[in-house]
């Protein structure tokens, strides 16, 4: 299974994300994990996207590609796949409908996830993450104990560019613009599901594996 999900900040990705990619036994590759962890380790990519991730704006379509190309050609991606993060933009879009048919297979569908902007600003601005593993929490929904993972006993904090409001409204603009046409890019495509984002997480899962 050859899967895309996308929708605005807060809509739920990660959380929907991690569990279709367990349901259907393929790996979960986010490009803004990808990116924080590159950060976080100091590597050579770190230090190249470390002021647009800082600053909410996209990092340059020509390294992301080149990223998710290498990721793409791993092993464990063979069978399938489940992109969050990617593609942004029409221009990732069909950068990544070319490396497919560079090896002659294609998307089996793209997943858009909607929740009206008050509902992703609520739920941005609360999210909570494991330093250490990456696992999401909310402030409403925290771990057990005492802000420690549940899964791995990190510390849980909040994403450095979820802090600040100017970063968070101009990763909300930059959705609607560059990010949004992707639905009419698909939706010719035939490739388009439509997934309303409100309501608990088990609830908008099972919407979303009955829309695959
Ligand atoms: P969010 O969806 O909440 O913005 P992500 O984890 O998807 O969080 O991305 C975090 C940051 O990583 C983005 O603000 C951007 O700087 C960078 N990034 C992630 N994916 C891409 C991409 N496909 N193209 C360009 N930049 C990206
Ligand atoms: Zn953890």
């Amino acid at each position: 299974m050859r899967l895309v999900i996308f929708g605005p900040q807060g809509a739920g990705k990660g959380t929907q994300g991690a569990r279709l990619a367990e349901k259907y036994g393929i790996p979960f590759i986010s490009t803004g994990e990808i990116f924080r962890w590159a950060i976080k380790g100091r590597t050579a990519l770190g230090l190249k996207v470390l002021e647009y991730v800082d600053a909410g704006s996209l990092v340059p379509d020509d390294l992301t590609i080149q990223v998710v190309t290498e990721r793409l050609s791993a092993d464990d991606c063979r069978e399938g796949f489940l992109l969050d993060g990617f593609p942004r933009n029409v221009e990732q879009a069909k950068a990544l409908d070319t490396l497919l048919a560079d090896s002659n297979s294609s998307l089996d569908a793209a997943l858009v996830i909607e929740v009206p902007e008050e509902v992703s600003l609520r739920r941005l601005l609360g999210r909570r993450v494991c330093s250490n593993c990456g696992r999401n929490y909310h402030i409403d929904a925290p771990p057990e104990n005492n802000w420690s993972c549940d899964n791995c006993g990190g510390e849980v904090i909040e994403r450095s560019d979820d802090h600040e409001a100017e970063t968070v409204t101009n990763r909300l603009r930059l959705y609607h613009q560059q990010t949004e046409p992707l639905k009419a890019y698909y939706e010719e495509r035939n490739l388009l599901r439509e997934i309303d984002g409100v309501g608990s997480p088990d609830e908008v899962f099972s919407r979303i594996v009955s829309s695959i």
